[in-house]
């Protein structure tokens, strides 16, 4: 849909004292809105790129304005006071959005509107409930079925750097990333919230095949080792997870090496992941007990069997001599904390998600969706869950986890769960629905 910005030129001012290049873009701006172009046609012939969404996250400290387009583009950023705005210039676009869906005031952002002008350009202005710095503004490539972006991110400031800073210069920013001003690279490198690498995007997953080296895991009847099980099964998804692309994958381990559970948690922190799951298959007293279960960290465990299971996992470090870390206190007061709590959240929502992907493919426990303090899954800042595949002690189990079907089956589960879990805490975090991911 498309809306024409007819009050803009009547808006539009040039402050004096500002870039020439700036006045040169107001002027332009001026002009071309006297010709009114109802539909953004590229003058090339080639199909107009299309808007397909714009969302507005963050806080009034800082908020990302996000738009996502059909095909990477140039654009050009600058700012206007009396009221705060900033503007968006695009090439030719044709807005397939909701009309007037830019009224709600989010974060720092009070309304936006969009439109075209003159067929081959486009633009958004953004009326801001107060003075920002831009501290990101970058054109990110699509990946998969995730559509290329515009992401501009805005710190609240006072007004007097708005002035001094925001209004100084028009930027240009290209698809390959450069930035035609350079403040704002150094505003990037120190800002508080920075994502994935710009040249990747896609949020990065730890996958975590359990034990390894001296420490065996559990052992079946027939002699299927957990450690060699769970990396095989781990190597499946890291493959199945590259093959649809819509994640960067990691692993703590990709050989047969013994690594402390501390450490596999300093891994997945240090790669900065935004998820870390956990692969087992343990056994358990009860034999008739099968399927998979996912769990989540809590310092109380949801029953009998999800407490055993906790220690019997968390003995492994002993398994290699290592004394176990004294780091229960530090749990405890970052268990109280905010981003504790937001990680807990997210890691229950990952475990909802990957239990509903699995139950469609493979058998579930009684109870799929357990918690217990295990130790592997104490970062505080990533939604983290162990799977239990399915249980060693159980014969069924056994042999539906040494098949080949049965692990592309749940592979495919697992991809798919992640995909669903990333669309939905980016859904949540912008407090708008995103298509049903299925
Ligand atoms: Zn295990």
């Amino acid at each position: 849909m498309i809306s024409i910005l007819a009050d803009v030129s009547a808006r539009l001012r040039c402050a004096s004292g500002r870039a020439l290049l700036t006045l040169l873009v107001c002027l332009a701006a001026v002009s071309l809105f006297g010709v009114d172009g109802a539909r953004a046609d590229d003058q090339s012939g080639s199909d107009p790129v299309v808007v397909e969404a714009v969302r507005t996250t963050g806080t009034k400290e800082l908020s990302r304005f996000v738009i996502d387009v059909s095909q990477p583009v140039d654009f050009t950023i600058f700012a206007l006071d009396e009221p705060y705005r900033l503007v968006i210039d695009l090439p030719g676009m044709d807005f397939e959005v909701e009309h007037g869906m830019g009224q709600v005031e989010r974060a720092l952002v009070k309304n936006f509107r969009f439109g075209s002008f003159s067929g081959s350009r486009s633009r958004i202005v953004l009326d801001l409930t107060d003075p920002v710095r831009i501290i990101k503004a970058q054109t990110f490539p699509p990946v998969d079925d995730i559509p290329a972006k515009i992401l501009i991110e805005l710190e609240a400031v006072e007004q007097d750097v708005f002035v001094k800073e925001t209004m100084k210069d028009v930027m240009h920013v290209d698809v390959d990333g450069t930035i035609d001003d350079k403040r704002l690279a150094v505003a990037a490198a120190s800002s508080a919230v920075d994502e994935a690498p710009p040249e990747d995007p896609r949020p990065l997953v730890v996958i975590d095949p359990g034990h390894g080296g001296i420490d065996r895991g559990a052992t079946s009847r027939s002699g299927l080792k957990e450690s060699e099980l769970v990396l095989t099964f781990a190597k499946a998804l890291k493959k199945r997870l590259e093959k649809d692309g819509h994640v960067r994958v990691a692993m703590t381990r990709e050989k047969d090496v013994f690594i402390s559970l501390s450490k596999r948690v300093a891994i997945a922190r240090e790669l900065k992941a935004d998820l870390f799951v956990s692969i087992h298959a343990d056994t358990v007293r009860q034999s008739y007990v099968r399927g998979a279960t996912v769990y989540t960290l809590s310092d109380k465990a949801s029953d009998a069997v999800a407490a055993r299971l906790a220690r019997q996992e968390n003995r492994s470090d002993l398994l290699a001599g290592l004394e176990i870390e004294k780091d229960d206190d530090v749990v405890a007061d970052i268990l109280i904390d905010l981003t504790r709590r937001e990680t807990s959240n997210h890691s229950a929502l990952y475990s909802r998600t990957l239990v509903g992907a699995l139950k469609s493919s493979i058998r579930l426990s009684k109870t799929p969706e357990r918690s217990a303090g295990f130790k592997v899954l104490k970062a505080p800042d990533i939604p983290s869950v162990l799977v239990e595949l399915g249980y060693l002690s159980n014969s069924k189990d056994q042999s539906a986890l040494a098949s080949k079907a049965w692990q592309e089956k749940a592979v495919e589960s697992i991809s798919k769960s992640m995909r669903t879990f990333f669309l939905r805490r980016s859904t949540q975090s912008s407090g708008l629905i995103a298509p049903d991911a299925g």
